[in-house]
């Protein structure tokens, strides 16, 4: 109220003064009193026009965008326009600062690696997220305010949205049909809804392969299980001659192989895949590593193939010995399996210009169709089954070689034609290489994470 004082004397000192003023001039005119009052109505006039440009001014500056100054005007006006200026000041730097954790909060949401979308009470799009819009194949800005059901059109995803119960997600296939998408909607405010997605396209991959691993892997055991349980049941309930009990304990010993057999290589993918990288620093001697290749194909072929094996590279490989040797046996067992009697097996190595090299087993066996040839490393993958378990195959081989390789910084390359034979080539990098005494090239770079 300390403006009001100020204010009364003024008016008060305005009236006065035109009083005075007008009994001045009452001398001048026929009727004294009306001079003194029109002077004092005129003064008092003349402050209210000064109040009414005031504060015309003061509200001019209200209704614009108030980013300039107040009007800078003495008494009451000023006081008004800068208490206003003040409290607008304050209303702007909290409508930033807001603003400004609003922009934060939706830049996480828009980094998030799941999809946001943000729908109102008639589910148009409020608001959504670059992930979301990718799931969706959503403009993120041509189709806010637009009904989702009328873009989305999928049969599944629109009476998902209108039930009232969201617990289990909605598996759907991503609007260009390449990948799966879980989607999960939670209702918040007045009727909003929020729709979450997430790409499970891999996930489901790997359950799948994890799926199909488990059910083949049961498959290869429960076959010889089943031949041995027979085989059990016919020396319990049948009296056999000596002759017919050593046929079937052989053939019940075949069936106890291939579960060893099928055993051991699952143990050793699980040790390949469970194990940390190689390092380049341990040398194994190839030569050595070929002689005891060499003296197992002999005793697998029987003489029954002209086997080759070069046993005199003088080369060392980095890696470990035990996944070099199996590797390089896998190779060499395939092709005394999967040649015909009389064919030729020739293990040789080659060192190429840039001090790299390649280990190839060949065989001039049955071969194999182009078309097989991409999944011939996935596990249980067998070109001819039969051929592959009557000779003791777990169609796991490959699959070791290929992880071996990768895990060497290497890689398996296969060639073949049907009739005419197959070439394996296993792949060495040169940091990897070295002739016997000679030093190797950079250690750092054999360690180097693989491509
Ligand atoms: P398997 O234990 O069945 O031999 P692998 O993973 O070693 O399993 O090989 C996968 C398939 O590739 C085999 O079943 C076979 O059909 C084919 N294969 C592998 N090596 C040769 C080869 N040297 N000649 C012809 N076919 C081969």
């Amino acid at each position: 109220m300390n403006w009001l004082v100020p204010r009364f004397v003024l008016a008060a000192l305005v009236a006065v003064t035109g009083v005075l003023f007008g009994h001045w001039m009452g001398h001048l005119l026929p009727w004294p009193f009306l001079g003194e009052a029109l002077s004092a109505v005129s003064a008092v006039a003349a402050l209210v026009f000064l109040d009414a440009v005031r504060g015309h001014r003061l509200l001019k500056w209200l209704r614009g965008s108030q980013l300039d100054d107040a009007p800078r005007d003495s008494g009451i006006w000023g006081e008004l326009g800068y208490r206003i200026e003040r409290a607008v000041r304050e209303r702007d730097k909290v409508i930033a600062a807001e603003r400004l954790q609003l922009q934060q909060f939706l830049s996480a949401i828009d980094a998030s690696p799941n999809g946001v979308l943000m729908l109102d009470a008639q589910d148009h799009i409020h608001w959504c997220n670059r992930v979301a819009a990718d799931h969706f194949s959503l403009d993120p800005v041509r189709d806010l305010r637009q009904r989702v059901t009328n873009l989305l059109r999928s049969p599944a995803f629109v009476s998902f949205l209108n039930t009232e119960s969201y617990e289990t997600p909605l598996i759907l296939n991503n609007v260009r049909g390449f990948s799966t998408l879980s989607v999960i909607v939670k209702r918040y405010g007045d009727g909003m809804k929020l729709v979450l997605s997430q790409d499970i396209t891999e996930r489901e991959r790997s359950d799948s392969m994890r799926r199909d691993f488990v059910a083949n892997v049961s498959h290869e055991i429960r076959t010889p299980l089943t031949v041995l349980s027979g085989f059990i049941e016919t020396m319990v309930s049948l009296p056999l001659t000596v002759a017919e009990r050593t046929r079937v304990l052989t053939l019940m010993g075949q069936q106890t192989d291939r579960m060893q057999g099928l055993v051991s290589d699952l143990l050793t993918l699980a040790q390949l895949e469970g194990s940390p990288r190689p390092t380049a620093d341990r040398w194994v001697g190839l030569d050595a590593l070929l002689a005891r290749i060499s003296s197992d194909a002999l005793a697998l072929s029987n003489d029954r193939h002209h086997l080759k094996i070069q046993v005199d590279t003088q080369i060392e490989l980095a890696g470990v010995e035990s996944e070099l040797l199996s590797a390089a046996a896998n190779l060499v067992n395939n092709a005394v399996r999967y040649t015909p009697v009389g064919g030729e097996i020739e293990v040789s190595w080659r060192q190429l210009g840039d001090g790299s090299g390649e280990l190839c087993v060949s065989d001039t066996g049955l071969g194999i169709a182009r078309e097989h040839l991409p999944r011939l490393t996935e596990r249980f993958y067998r070109v001819d089954g039969s051929r592959s378990r009557e000779t003791g195959g777990t169609g796991l081989g490959l699959s070791i070689v290929k992880h071996v390789m990768h895990r060497h910084g290497g890689e398996l390359q296969i060639e073949s034609e049907p009739g005419r034979g197959s070439k394996f080539r296993l792949a060495w990098p040169a940091v990897r290489v070295r002739h016997v005494g000679e030093p190797a090239l950079g250690v750092e770079a054999a360690n180097a994470p693989a491509h």
